[in-house]
């Protein structure tokens, strides 16, 4: 890295030694910072001394410059105060919402680190359509599963329903050659007959199993301090919701590791509810779900079972099974991560509106990991109607993405009317790390805020404990 310039070293001595007055030294400041290289690094003595002098500096400056200097200087706060501030009671209404980033420390990768596994998978099948579909894609540097997935299904779809594939066909390659006249390419070569329909079933079939099987390999994962955390809060808060768009089965184990009970609202809507238990929402599926195709019966396993057979290698993940009811498919109930989403399982619908009900009511939303994806609008719409509903709504994000919170506060101030950005509250730290302080100053337990001010000027490096696993295999 470059070192700090002989202009810099000199500006701190003379702002150390404080023999000019500040009008001048301010001035000094404002002008070295603005022709200060980009490549050259700040010195902390320079920041150490701006935010003990600012209010001095300030009367002497113009509020172009002030802004300037601050934003050379200092650096956005990583979690907003008011964050500490907050204080609930054990009827206050908690929805929490759980993406990716929730379950990155238990090992799971996210949904694009499971391309190169699939087409590892892939190449193991041995079938020539498939080596051809991974030879292209990797020519084209195509490295979105979701894409991948998304072409598959519509492809798919397309190719039962000869009026679908050539409008599709219309729209994609209709060619503009001038002023009113259009030709369509490459109609004389193009025939339905070209279509293979049977290959195209095969690889989306393989697909959709191969992303059952990645699925598997999120079984043996165990839950971490995100979720024993939120369970540790909802033992001592009455409503709290549980919302995820993760298929492993990390928070329901945390859950019934904690004592709890939980409930999942999926499948039959008429089914009796237990109405002290936290509400488990999962909105893509779980890894111990399974549905049949043919006669939509809905089956739900025992997750600690089956994670027990699956480390003792007794019995292997079902991802194709026969249903006991009609002799069909069963299959893993897992929304596979498409560019858009369609609900293609029914007793997912009864989980949505339950997941909709909880977003609207909560006075919290606690958001961990969860990046507000384009797949997602479903999510993304109804926490954004709530927050425009329900103007006493606050939000606390919990990230690691910097730009997050403002990008949402500014997506949010577009939509909502007199929109206060401060309802969005920003905890830009590891979940693992920062979302138990968070949520024990919730309920006023802990000596969060303390220990908050002590890693904002000093930055340690908590210990990490290590994980202790039960199975000594
Ligand atoms: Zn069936």
């Amino acid at each position: 890295m470059k070192e700090i310039s002989a202009r810099q070293r000199i500006l701190i001595l003379e702002l150390l030694e404080e023999e000019y007055p500040s009008r001048y030294l301010a001035e000094k400041l404002y002008s070295f910072l603005r022709r200060k290289p980009n490549d050259e690094p700040i010195d902390s003595k320079l920041v150490e001394i701006w935010n003990h002098r600012f209010r001095r500096f300030r009367r002497y400056m113009s509020s172009e410059a002030y802004k300037f200097i601050k934003s050379q200087l200092v650096r956005p706060k990583k979690i907003d105060d008011e964050v500490w501030k907050i204080r609930i009671k054990n009827n206050t209404r908690v929805a929490f919402l759980l993406g990716a980033g929730a379950s990155a420390p238990s090992g799971i990768p996210t949904v694009n680190g499971l391309l190169e596994e699939l087409w590892e998978r892939a190449k193991k099948i041995g079938r020539k359509d498939l080596d051809e579909l991974v030879s292209w894609c990797k020519e084209k540097s195509i490295n979105n599963i979701e894409d991948l997935l998304t072409a598959a299904y519509l492809s798919d779809f397309a190719s039962d329903n000869t009026d679908l594939a050539s409008l599709l066909h219309y729209f994609l390659f209709r060619k503009r050659r001038g002023e009113g006249e259009e030709e369509l390419y490459p109609s004389s070569r193009f025939s339905l007959s070209d279509i293979d329909t049977s290959s195209i079933k095969f690889i989306q079939d393989t697909l959709q199993t191969l992303f059952g099987l990645l699925a598997s390999t999120m079984i043996p994962a165990d839950p971490n301090k995100v979720h024993e955390s939120i369970v540790e809060f909802s033992s001592k808060v009455k409503d709290v919701s549980i919302i995820t768009t993760n298929y492993d089965g990390c928070m329901d184990e945390a859950t019934l590791k904690g004592g709890m009970q939980f409930e999942c609202m999926v499948g039959d809507e008429r089914q009796k509810r237990n109405s002290g238990a936290v509400k488990l929402l999962k909105m893509h599926g779980s890894i111990n779900w399974s549905y049949c195709n043919s006669c939509q019966d809905f089956q739900e396993f025992d997750l600690l079972k089956m994670k027990k057979f699956y480390e003792e290698d007794t019995i292997s993940y079902p991802v194709v099974g026969i249903c006991k009811k009609c002799q069909g498919l069963r299959r893993p109930l897992l929304v596979p991560p498409l560019s858009f989403k369609f609900l293609q399982f029914p007793p997912l619908v009864q989980v949505w509106n339950s997941a909709r009900r909880s977003i609207e009511d909560a006075e919290y939303l606690v958001i961990v990991g969860y990046s507000f994806s384009e797949a997602d609008t479903y999510l993304t719409k109804i926490i954004s109607r709530s927050m425009g509903r329900s103007p006493n709504q606050k939000m606390i994000v919990v990230d690691t993405n910097p730009k997050l919170v403002n990008t949402l506060r500014e997506r949010f101030d577009a939509h909502i009317e007199n929109f206060d950005k401060k309802r969005i509250l920003k905890v830009c730290e590891s979940c693992e790390n920062m979302l138990p302080k968070v949520l024990n100053s919730m309920i006023g337990e802990g000596d969060a805020e303390k220990e908050e001010t002590s890693t904002q000027s000093k930055k340690t490096s908590p210990k990490k404990k290590s994980r202790t696993k039960s199975n000594k295999s």
